[in-house]
């Protein structure tokens, strides 16, 4: 599905920490925290960055056939690390594979860790790169090639983590199981699939979503919690006509049909909405602010349902997704010639949606606003998987927030709601809670995920491998 790539780039983990944290980043937020100093293990930071290396030679873009070789060269790292090969098991799925290790616990009624990545990429042309993408180059102090952020950094980093505490002879106390999807960036058929099997799981850590932003002299700024994400969904508006020669103008005109609807549905507004996680945003965002917003908020956080404290904040793009679901129309084709009554005009209406809203609920919702029946509305694309937030648990909250101050004392955590779509959805939709935690801290101007010259900073291994261990040691009790 192309959509999803495009949901991305309007989203990138980083991106959205920044955008959702846009007051932060105009430098709002001096947060008095000095620049971590995580002076890491040579050997593993060394082993670390050659499964990275290593990750980033194969090509595992949709089509390629390369993600069964790619988890194949996985599992001989954590079995060479001392996991029983029976223990790490590599599935084909459609012409992509999951790869799934179990990191045995001691206590075999406690319920699963899940942590999980993806093995794929999106395409990459070597023409449009600087260097080839599937050649790992280390320049400057950055790792370059397609998937060195997404999501490969991840899952180089927990594969080394986890091969670091199996040599080390660590036990949890229940299962962590390493669950990597293969086609997260297009069909997530891997996905589903791997949701499926592990409803039973305590929670999910997901290395794809959340992360902290640094800002460009290198200081934290915040770091972003994933706790849930809207359901990215797509309408199309259709209104069809006999047409006819524009010399004899006949009532109804389609074009003009469409564009009534189209207005109207621009002047709606969903409902406002609140849950756990976007209250949680609003109040951390709070002692950072000052001026209209702040009091805009801090009225709202007395009472969510306050009318003019919710206008004021839909009136800024940067709280707007917070509040509700948004649609509005990013696409329109209508007519045949230029001398010809159109026979048809189409809209295309994008969606964020509250988790919790049903998709059809929203269809329904825009045919009711359009207000003519004959604009038809209908659902266009598969993708849109409907996902309730997971709850802010204390225990997860407590074992980011050690791990976090852990580099950075004191720097702010940011519970996000994301605009979708990753991995998290498909588990959150079985009813598994699912964190977006990634270990990765960068600048906004490193962030080239999907995009051209992707790149990682080598100084973020060793954080990123504090963290992970840290996280494991937390919640694997
Ligand atoms: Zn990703």
């Amino acid at each position: 599905m192309k959509f999803r790539s495009q949901i991305k780039l309007g989203s990138k983990r980083l991106h959205q920490v920044s955008a959702l944290i846009g007051f932060a980043v105009a430098g709002v937020l001096a947060a008095s925290v000095a620049v971590g100093s995580t002076r890491g293990d040579p050997a593993l930071h060394d082993q670390a960055l050659g499964i990275l290396q290593k990750s980033i030679s194969y090509r595992t873009v949709e089509g390629a056939g390369q993600v069964p070789a790619y988890a194949e060269y996985l599992k001989s790292v954590l079995v060479d690390a001392g996991f029983a090969p029976g223990d790490v098991v590599i599935e084909s799925v459609a012409d992509t594979a999951t790869l799934v290790a179990h990191y045995r616990g001691t206590d075999s009624k406690k319920k699963p860790l899940l942590v999980v990545g993806h093995m794929d990429v999106v395409e990459a042309r070597r023409e449009d790169w600087t260097r080839d993408p599937f050649t790992p180059v280390i320049e400057n102090g950055y790792v370059f090639g397609r998937g060195s952020v997404d999501n490969k950094f991840e899952i180089s980093m927990i594969t080394a983590t986890l091969a670091k505490l199996k040599r080390s002879g660590w036990k949890p106390k229940r299962d962590v199981i390493l669950a990597l999807s293969g086609d997260e960036e297009t069909q997530m058929v891997s996905t589903s699939k791997l949701a499926e099997q592990f409803k039973h799981a305590e929670l999910v850590l997901n290395g794809d979503a959340g992360g902290g932003l640094l800002s460009e002299e290198g200081q934290p700024v915040v770091y972003g919690l994933q706790a849930g994400e809207k359901t990215y969904a797509d309408f199309k508006l259709t209104v069809t006509n006999p047409g006819g020669h524009s010399s004899r103008p006949t009532q109804p005109n389609a074009i003009n049909q469409l564009a009534r609807a189209l207005d109207r549905i621009g002047q709606y507004q969903f409902p406002a909405m609140h849950n756990e996680l976007t209250l949680a945003y609003f109040r951390e965002s709070l002692p950072k602010l000052s001026g209209p917003a702040a009091a805009a908020i801090k009225s709202y956080l007395a009472n969510p349902e306050d009318p003019q404290a919710i206008a004021a904040l839909s009136a800024d793009p940067n709280y707007l997704g917070q509040l509700r679901t948004t649609c509005i129309a990013t696409q329109v084709e209508g007519g045949h010639a230029p001398n010809a009554l159109p026979q048809k005009a189409v809209a295309n209406i994008n969606c964020r949606i509250f988790p919790g809203v049903k998709v059809e609920d929203v269809r329904k919702t825009l045919a009711e606003v359009a207000a003519d029946p004959e604009v038809v509305v209908t659902l266009h694309g598969s993708g849109a998987i409907e996902s309730d937030a997971s709850p802010l648990r204390k225990d997860v909250l407590n074992a980011v927030t050690k791990a976090v101050h852990a580099r950075f004392p004191g720097l702010s955590i940011v519970p996000s709601m994301s605009a979708g779509a990753t991995d998290s959805m498909y588990f959150r939709a079985v009813g598994v809670p699912s964190y977006g935690v990634s270990g990765l801290f960068m600048k906004d101007s490193d962030e080239f995920s999907h995009g051209l010259n992707e790149r990682v900073p080598v100084s973020a291994i060793d954080g990123a491998l504090a963290h992970w261990d840290s996280l494991l040691r937390s919640l694997a009790r």
